[in-house]
Parts: C-alpha cells; sequence; structure tokens
C-alpha cells in the first residue's frame, strides 16, 4: 500500500514540483494545504503517513504549524521542505520534533531518502 503524504506549500509550482518528483513512486499525494493553518485543520482528517512543511508561508509558518500538529500528534512524520537552510532553523525543526529537512530546491533522490528515514 502506499504511503500517503500531505504536502504544506504556499507556492503552487512547488506543490506541482512535489507531485511530479512523488509520481510513480511508493508515495501518493492525499491532500494540498496552502497555509500553516489549512495543514493543522487538514491533519486530523487527512491523518498521512508524512507531511511535507514549506516554512514561509503567509499567516502562521511552517515551524509554528508543525509545532501545533506535533503537540497534537507526537508521531506526525513532519519534514521540513525549504530554502531557509540556516542553523538556527535546522535546530528549531529538530527540537519541535521535525523528522527531516529537505533544502529547496529539492531532488528527488534526497527527498525519498528523507521520506524512508522517517519511516523506518
Ligand atoms: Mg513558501
Amino acid at each position: 500500500m502506499k504511503k500517503r503524504v500531505m504536502i504544506v506549500d504556499d507556492s503552487r509550482l512547488v506543490r506541482v514540483q512535489l507531485g511530479d518528483v512523488l509520481e510513480g513512486t511508493d508515495y501518493e499525494i492525499v491532500a494540498y494545504c496552502r497555509s500553516g493553518e489549512d495543514a493543522i485543520a487538514q491533519y486530523d482528517e487527512i491523518n498521512p503517513d508524512i507531511v511535507t512543511m514549506d516554512i514561509i508561508m503567509q499567516g502562521m509558518d511552517g515551524l509554528d504549524a508543525s509545532e501545533h500538529i506535533l503537540r497534537k500528534h507526537p508521531d506526525a512524520r513532519i519534514i521540513m521542505v525549504s530554502s531557509l537552510a540556516y542553523d538556527d532553523t535546522f535546530e528549531r525543526a529538530k527540537a519541535i520534533g521535525a523528522k527531516g529537512f529537505v533544502d529547496k530546491p529539492f531532488h528527488k533522490e534526497q527527498l525519498l531518502k528523507v521520506f524512508e528515514q522517517a519511516l523506518s
């Protein structure tokens, strides 16, 4: 059975790119969210195996949204996918309980590797 992925990103281009990269893999995208608020609202119902989470979005950012989701669902597997690759961002993501970090622009192999690690 395919693993169910929820994509959170305010960029339509990135959502399309992630969809393309996951096409034909063991993962299927079950939800697209455009904001942190949307992700929080949908997580309960969707209950995905993996979440890819953008950081910079209008309104609540991806770190705050992740913290919110992980407080309620400590076993959530959230992968930050962001160009905000700074040490303090890594540290905060880790402290919150994110399962991985993928830099933008992302590569398919790297993304799938981080997914596998998060699921193992
Ligand atoms: Mg963004």
